[in-house]
Order: C-alpha cells, then sequence, then structure tokens
C-alpha cells in the first residue's frame, strides 16, 4: 500500500501540465475522514478553448487518426504503466470516492482491460468494400467523428473512463475529458502515467479540471467539438442531450438506473444471496447497474428476507482504506442528506427490516456513513420505487406470477440493467426478453465485460459502452465511390 495521502495535478493539456488561466484550484476531501486527499486545478472557459484548439490541431496534424497500429501501441504501453502503478492508482481513487480498497483495486484492474481490449479491437474495425457494377467500387471506409469531449462520473472514474471516453481514442478521434470534481485525481493521475508513455502525440489528449456548470458547460457549447460522451445522471444527461442539438453534436449518454432483480421461488438462493447484496450495496450503493430493487416470490419472501437480513446486517462498514471495509461512506454530505431523505420518506409507507440510520460517532464521526437498509413492499408509485437514490437502499417488492413480476421490473422509467434468478431456463428467457433494460443477467448480477456492449433503454440513456459498438460509436461511415470506366 503506498504511503502517500495526498496528491496534486494541474491540467493537461497539449501534452503539458498547466495552471488554469485563473491560477485556481479546488480541493478533494475523503468521504470517510474529511481529510484532503487532493488539489487541483479550477478551470474555466478559457481552459476549454485552449484543450479543444489544441485537440483539434492534434486530429488534423498527427499521425493518430490514420494510424491504428500507432494508437494500439500507445494503449497497450499505457495500461502496462497504470499496472505498474496499480497500488497508487487504487489508493486515490479509494480516497477520493471512500470505496473500499478492495474495490477500488478491482476497478483499476477493470480498468487495465478495458485498455487492453480496445488496443486490440481497434486493429480489427475494418471498413467494407462492395463492387456496384463493372466500372464500379464502393468503399465504405470509417473514420473517427472529430474532436470528442468527455464528462465523467465520480462513482467508477477510472474504470468508466476506459469503458466509456478512451474508445474515441482507439477509433482515432482526438479527446478534451473533464473528470467529476470529486474524483479529478484519480482520472489524472492515469494521465501521469500516460505521459510517461511518450507514446501519444501531443494534443491527443486533455484533460481539464474544474465545475461541471463551468467547463462541462463550455464543452457542450463548443462549435469545435463534435460530439459528447457522458456518463451520469439522467437529469443532467437530459439537458446536454438539448444544448448539443444546437450544435448538432453526436452524443452518447450512459445515464442512471433502478434496476430489478427477479428472484423466483426455484432460484439457487444460496447463490442469490450473496450476489443480491453486492448488486445493492457495492460501493455504498453508488452504482448506475445497482440491483436496487429486489422483486421477490411471495412464496419464499419470509425464508428470504430472514437470511437476506442477517447478512445485510454483517456487513464491515468503515473507512474505505482499511482492508476489511465492505461499505464505505457516500461520496458527500449533500449526497447523504438526499439518501436519508429518501429513507425518511420511504419509512412512512413500507417497512424498514434493517438500517434506515446514519453512522456518526466513534470512528464514522467525522466521515458520511449510512447503514445498508432494507425497505419492504413500498407503494409502486413511491420515490424509492421510481427514483435513482444512489445509496445503500434496497427496495423489496413482492409478486405472485410472472406476469406481476414482469410488470414491477418494468414499472420505472429507467432501463439500464436486470437480474433474474430461477433454475427453470425456459421461464428465464421469458422474463429476460420481456425486461426492458440493456443488460439482463441470469443467475447472475454486474457481470460487464470489455467484449458485451452495455446501455441504456428508456432513460438510461443512448448508445452502448464496451464492445464493438462502444469504440463504432465514434466513427462516422465514409462511401467513397471510383468510377474506372476510361472515356
Ligand atoms: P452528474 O450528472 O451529477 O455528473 C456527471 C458529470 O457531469 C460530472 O463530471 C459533472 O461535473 C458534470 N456536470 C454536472 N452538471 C453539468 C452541466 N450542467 N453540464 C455539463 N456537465 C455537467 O452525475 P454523477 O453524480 O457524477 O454520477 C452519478 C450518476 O451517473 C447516476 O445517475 C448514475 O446512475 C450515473 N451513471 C451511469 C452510468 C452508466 O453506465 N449508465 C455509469 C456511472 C454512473
Amino acid at each position: 500500500m503506498t504511503k502517500n495521502r495526498f496528491w496534486e495535478f494541474k491540467n493537461y493539456i497539449n501534452g503539458q501540465w498547466i495552471d488554469s488561466f485563473g491560477k485556481e484550484t479546488m480541493n478533494n476531501y475523503c468521504p470517510g475522514d474529511g481529510e484532503l486527499v487532493s488539489t487541483v486545478a479550477k478551470s474555466g472557459e478559457e481552459d476549454v478553448n485552449q484543450a479543444v484548439k489544441y485537440a483539434k490541431e492534434a486530429l488534423e496534424q498527427s499521425d493518430w487518426s490514420y494510424d491504428p497500429r500507432l494508437r494500439s501501441d500507445a494503449l497497450n504501453e499505457w495500461a502496462r504503466v497504470i499496472k505498474e502503478n496499480h497500488e497508487e492508482a487504487s489508493a486515490i481513487l479509494s480516497l477520493e470516492s471512500g470505496k473500499p480498497i478492495s474495490e477500488a483495486r478491482m476497478e483499476v484492474s477493470n480498468a487495465i482491460n478495458y485498455l487492453k481490449y480496445n488496443a486490440g479491437a481497434i486493429k480489427t474495425l475494418y471498413g467494407r468494400s462492395n463492387s456496384i457494377d463493372r466500372n464500379t467500387l464502393s468503399i465504405m471506409s470509417r473514420e473517427p467523428v472529430g474532436v470528442v469531449g468527455a464528462i465523467l462520473p465520480w462513482n467508477y472514474p477510472v474504470t468508466l473512463f476506459m469503458r466509456d471516453a478512451i474508445p474515441a481514442l482507439a477509433a482515432g478521434n482526438t479527446l478534451v475529458f473533464k473528470p467529476a470534481s470529486q474524483t479529478s485525481a484519480s482520472n489524472m493521475v492515469l494521465i501521469k502515467y500516460l505521459h510517461e508513455t511518450e507514446l501519444m502525440p501531443k494534443g491527443v489528449i486533455n484533460g481539464i479540471t474544474g465545475q461541471g456548470r463551468v467547463i462541462g458547460d463550455r464543452l457542450i457549447n463548443h462549435p469545435d467539438i463534435d460530439m459528447i460522451t457522458f456518463t451520469g445522471s439522467s437529469e443532467t444527461g437530459k439537458n446536454i442531450m438539448k444544448v448539443c442539438a444546437d450544435t448538432m453534436k453526436k452524443v452518447s449518454l450512459e445515464l442512471g438506473g433502478k434496476s430489478p432483480n427477479i428472484v423466483f421461488a426455484d432460484a439457487d438462493i444460496d447463490k442469490a444471496i450473496p450476489y443480491i447484496i453486492k448488486a445493492a450495496f457495492s460501493n455504498a450503493g453508488q452504482l448506475c447497474t445497482l440491483g436496487s430493487r429486489l422483486i421477490l416470490e411471495n412464496s419464499i419472501a419470509e425464508m428470504f428476507l430472514d437470511r437476506l437480513v442477517k447478512e445485510v446486517e454483517s456487513l464491515k462498514i468503515g473507512h474505505g482504506i482499511e482492508e476489511d471495509t465492505q461499505l464505505g461512506p457516500v461520496i458527500s454530505e449533500k449526497q447523504m442528506n438526499k439518501i436519508m431523505g429518501y429513507i425518511e420518506e420511504g419509512k412512512e409507507d413500507s417497512w424498514l427490516l434493517t438500517g434506515g440510520f446514519r453512522l456518526n460517532v466513534g470512528d464514522y464521526a467525522k466521515g458520511y456513513f449510512i447503514a445498508p437498509t432494507l425497505l419492504l413492499n413500498p407503494p409502486i408509485k413511491s420515490k424509492v420505487v421510481q427514483e435513482e437514490i444512489f445509496g445503500p437502499v434496497l427496495a423489496i417488492q413482492t409478486f405472485d406470477t410472472e406476469e406481476e413480476a414482469i410488470e414491477l421490473a418494468n414499472c420505472t422509467d429507467f432501463g439500464l440493467a436486470s437480474g433474474v434468478w430461477t433454475q427453470d431456463i425456459s421461464k428465464a428467457m421469458r422474463v429476460s426478453r420481456k425486461i426492458k433494460a440493456g443488460t439482463c443477467w441470469i443467475n447472475c448480477y454486474n457481470k460487464l465485460f470489455p467484449e458485451a456492449e452495455t446501455g441504456g433503454f428508456k432513460s438510461s440513456g443512448i448508445g452502448r459502452a464496451a464492445g464493438l459498438e462502444g469504440i463504432l460509436k465514434y466513427t462516422e461511415i465514409k462511401h467513397i465511390c471510383i468510377d474506372y470506366l476510361q472515356g
């Protein structure tokens, strides 16, 4: 484990570390104990303009857009240096976000895998050619969209940087990215590792830190940005889509969720319970694909919930950096108060099975800790069923028939992910086909891979991340038509 507990970063523009124009900085504090973790540049519109100018120059003048081998080598080398610095990257992530160090380590490993996948896949993404008639050949070539602006979230800042934004680089675009202000150093340290490789041409990647409402807003308005890739809340995503219409930018939106985990009476309960708990309480419930609604068949409800409550109550809650912590703090005081508001409302019209309170004495006094909370049978229209709480709260709904289970699964505006637990494969397939969500896990949950597309139906987003689609969305198809008939 690295001994360092404080990091400082400037903006990274055109291959150099530079102060923001205003020379302002902002601090990030650990949600587990309030200690200062990082200081980064607080940027303004001029910083965005400068970054976009260099990104455009790099797009037009460097070999990046034309040379997949160069791109592949640069991304592979980057993956290698991150691996060498795995412990430091995990420590920053754990301290900035509050997540357990074991989860932070897994996140960094996942990020490396996404990077390597992109480095390999980009060599195989050919266009097509078509013989139209004796003298005419059509070539469909895949070209980068241009300068891409990426706006990143704080909940999985490292993996989602690699999953959602870096495929833009793999496809030959240049990039200006903005980390979430809460976890800026977790992203900027990755750029420090990239800088060491000296393989990426200057200006291909530019990172600027600051507030979403200032620099995020400039990115989505900037006339020289051709596409915005955004991972964050549905509310911000909808606003971004509206603004991007003015300059006709392409958009990719990976947004929120309220995902159901349906457990039928014939499920393998011993396997299901640990998955349901991880699905609901990983990263203190701050996960887009969180299995935040358990939809449980009535005939097993009593036995299942007895076991679930016992297991949930045995979770070790603590500071993220401690090795045995299973549930860390939530990201901020504001988020904690928002979650507690949902819990208070939920308590009024559902059964509180466990949790429902803050931990704020002793070791917990300086952090934002909430006990994992189970709410049974909240009304279908209640906020705890319909809205993304983004905290350690599991809403439990019960059913008697398969049709009822499907109706409950589809009862929100979201459609990001889902789970089905049954040993009857026909039932699993029938139900999975009827759920309106981008992913359906059968007898597992949250298995996300670089090779497999993920994304949202309904208010959960537009476009897909990961897999080949995750790279192809960053390309335009150009038709080049050759007529070789001689006159
Ligand atoms: P958020 O929408 O508050 O912020 C996301 C990013 O947008 C941050 O970088 C923020 O600074 C920036 N931003 C805020 N206001 C902006 C504005 N007006 N213009 C431009 N940019 C702005 O989301 P968050 O709280 O960071 O992340 C949590 C949300 O993200 C949850 O809803 C979660 O479900 C979702 N999420 C989705 C996925 C997915 O893959 N679908 C993955 C992770 C998180």
